[in-house]
């Protein structure tokens, strides 16, 4: 089958075409800067790149460029109608979702209701929705949510300590994030272990831009790092992760900063930026700390010692665990971070291989010694190949 998959964003449409099974990408690309004045669409096929400069001036348009450029000359379908169905990258389904769904008018109000959760993300997923439907009518379109692989959380894991009629009135609780690649990764680690997902106890670790954890018992997420939002957690490349809520009402005590810009500073300026002062890319930290550059070493310093008490803490969720996954950008390719990561955990049962861990990890493999309790693995997320199989499956029935 050819599965389209898309990710809309407020000013861009991502898009991968995909073959499956066997998981070819027929082809790649990304519209960006939808209702500026000088758009770009860029796709890849094979080794051959396209480029494409104009305005694009709402996310029909875009999308409409990208199926002209998939079904032009040197494009890779004949008509649109060979596409056999569509799967969108959702952000936030709340409590209504708690796996992949066919798109209907019933999901769509569902992720409209969901716009207070998170204002950034749904209004351009319901876009990109809506768009498709327009452009491919009678293609089956399929939503895959982020939140939706940890909703199998207990009000335990899930509930804030507040008054309860928060939860009641205004659905906060925690969600989770990146719900598509810890079930991914997760699924792997189980196959790299040869035993049934329903019997393993996984802990994944997604290291993007963005990063959280999960702790998976037997295929269901008990409990995760980010919350109501992707803010709560992990530091992240641009994010805070966790800090005391009162901060907040001392800065607005005491500076003149405005609610929109502590939460613009929670969310943009915070994190691996934050703290260095220079940058969010993992990589830079590094090279600036290989220069002696002190403050990027403690931003390096912070960020591993809280993946280091979060694997505590989700090891003990777990009471047993099986394997611990690292994934995303710093995930798969930082030893550096992995290494600080797991110091002095030997005992709790992660002894890492200091050569395995050093090796490049363009494939999944295990770095964790022979007589390591728990098996730590390195493996590539594919978000998209993820959302691609699950098209199939909802589709399929
Ligand atoms: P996104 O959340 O945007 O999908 P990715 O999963 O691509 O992010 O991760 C992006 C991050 O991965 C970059 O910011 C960079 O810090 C990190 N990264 C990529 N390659 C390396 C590397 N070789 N060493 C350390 N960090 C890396």
């Amino acid at each position: 089958m050819k599965i389209l998959v898309i990710n809309s964003g407020s000013s861009s449409i991502k898009y991968k075409f995909f073959a499956l099974p066997g998981r070819k990408v027929l082809a790649s690309g990304v519209c960006e800067k939808i209702g500026e004045p000088e758009g770009k669409l860029t796709q890849q096929v094979g080794d051959k790149k396209t480029t494409i400069e104009k305005p694009f001036a709402d996310h029909g348009k875009a999308l409409h460029e990208v199926l002209e450029l998939l079904t032009g000359d040197g494009g890779v379908l004949a008509d649109r109608s060979e596409i056999d169905g569509v799967g969108h990258r959702l952000v936030h389904g709340g409590e209504s979702f708690s796996a992949p769904v066919l798109i209907d008018e019933e999901v769509i109000a569902a992720v409209r209701e969901n716009i207070s959760l998170a204002p950034l993300h749904n209004p351009p997923n319901l876009l990109g929705m809506e768009v498709a439907r327009d452009l491919l009518p009678g293609i089956p379109q399929v939503g895959g949510f982020d939140t939706a692989f940890h909703q199998t959380m207990e009000p335990a894991a899930y509930l804030y300590a507040l008054p309860y009629e928060f939860y009641e009135n205004n659905k906060i609780r925690r969600y989770g994030f990146h719900g598509t690649s810890h079930a991914y990764v997760s699924r792997k680690a189980a196959e790299m272990l040869g035993r049934p997902a329903s019997e393993v106890n996984v802990i994944t670790c997604h290291l993007g831009n963005g990063a959280s954890m999960a702790a998976i018992r037997g295929g269901r997420v008990v409990d995760t790092t980010m919350g109501l939002t992707p803010l709560e957690g992990l530091v992240m490349g641009t994010r805070s992760g966790d800090f005391d809520p009162a901060i907040i009402f001392h800065l607005l005590d005491q500076t003149d900063k405005t609610p929109e810009a502590i939460n613009n500073m929670l969310n943009k300026k915070s994190g691996l930026l934050g703290l260095s002062g220079k940058t969010n890319d993992m990589r830079e930290i590094e090279m600036l700390i290989e220069q002696g550059n002190e403050r990027a070493r403690l931003a390096f310093a912070v960020y591993c010692r809280r993946i280091r008490k979060y694997i505590g803490a989700m090891t003990a969720v777990l009471e047993h665990v099986d394997a611990l996954v690292f994934t995303a950008g710093v995930g798969e390719n930082s030893p550096a971070v992995r290494a600080e990561s797991l110091r002095g955990l030997t005992e709790m049962g992660y002894d890492l291989d200091d050569e395995a861990n050093a090796g490049t990890c363009a494939e999944a493999g295990d770095i964790a010694t022979p007589k390591s309790r728990v098996r730590i693995l390195v493996i590539p997320t594919d978000e998209e190949v993820e959302i691609a199989e699950q098209t199939v499956q909802v589709i399929l029935g």
